[in-house]
């Protein structure tokens, strides 16, 4: 069973949610913690793993032959990543920082001047602790790519899934809605969406959800610090309810959650009470993922 944890706002608890669902589902199950946040990534530190390197992630670049270049500035044109500076009578510059490897500009030389080369953008590695097995990919500094790492990461992961044999993989994406969250996503059999009771919160969780529904994947939604603006939860609760996707978890506001990242342990050995919660938060998984999928429009 593959399960992403997401949410659409930064900030929400995502990585604690992801890394203690772990945990919980190692007690008894083969699991691998996939971390795809590979702008920030940190489930190893909060599960104080070693990590080795297991893999480089490269990208195509264009390279140029000057002999045979004609100074057209077709190539510069058709880039729409602004990669490639074109001056009058001059050869084009390329910044490759920004390429993100499409292959235009050498599709559209009418002199075959360009070839295709390649360039690191990122680094996959794995560790283990907990009994979890555990793959980050990370983004080297500068570069833009994420969604490729994201691509390139879930493809090893599965790699290492079938040597494992796992059970259960659960994927912990980055925040937003953009191209490595949709790469986190696709193909998981359900979504965990982790919010608090904040306005931008919900907003962003709407918009997740909505790519959910999108995608046809099943979701639950994990209410972090619920006990913090009963109000606002309330509102979370309203909005669950009228588009028919299940509150799975609630999450009390406590210290535990600041200790477990300063200690770099997951919350439930902090606090052994907080297995009940991720207990629950797997029971109320495997519960939705018996009833049918509803293809509701979500209220956003
Ligand atoms: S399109 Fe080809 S010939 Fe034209 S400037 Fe670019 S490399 Fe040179
Ligand atoms: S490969 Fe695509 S993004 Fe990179 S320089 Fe060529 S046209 Fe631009």
């Amino acid at each position: 069973m593959k399960i992403a944890v997401t949410g659409g706002k930064g900030g929400t608890g995502k990585s604690t949610v992801a890394t203690s669902l772990a945990v919980e589902f190692a007690q008894s199950k083969k699991t691998i913690l996939v971390d795809a946040d590979v702008e920030c990534p940190n489930d190893y530190l909060l599960l104080s793993a070693k990590r080795k390197k297991y893999s480089n992630v490269y990208q195509p670049i264009p390279k140029w032959d000057f002999k045979k270049c004609s100074k057209c500035g077709k190539c510069a044109n058709v880039c729409k990543q602004n990669a490639i500076v074109f001056v009058k009578d001059k050869y084009p510059a390329f910044v490759k920082e920004v390429c993100i490897g499409c292959k235009a500009c050498m599709v559209v030389c009418p002199q075959n001047a360009i070839s295709m080369t390649k360039k690191q953008i990122g680094t996959i590695y794995t560790g283990r602790n907990y009994n979890i097995e555990i793959i980050t990919g990370e983004l080297k500094l500068g570069e833009l790519a994420s969604g490729e790492i994201v691509a390139s990461l879930r493809e090893k992961s599965e790699e290492i899934n079938k040597k494992l044999k796992s059970e259960i993989m659960i994927i912990d994406s980055a925040a937003g809605i953009g191209c490595p969250v949709i790469a986190s996503l696709v193909g998981t059999d359900y979504i965990v969406a982790v919010t608090e009771p904040t306005p931008s919160a919900l907003h962003d969780l709407k918009r997740v959800l909505y790519l959910a529904q999108h995608f046809k994947i099943k979701s639950g939604i994990v209410i972090n610090k619920f006990d913090l603006e009963k109000s606002f939860y309330r509102k979370i609760e309203d909005y669950a309810k009228s588009n028919n996707i299940p509150i799975i978890g609630k999450i009390p506001y406590k210290k535990d959650f600041v200790n477990s990242t300063i200690k770099m342990k997951p919350v439930v050995e902090i606090n052994p009470e907080y297995k009940k919660v991720f207990k629950e938060i797997i029971e109320n998984i495997n519960k939705d993922l018996k009833t049918k999928f509803q293809n509701n429009e979500t209220n956003i």
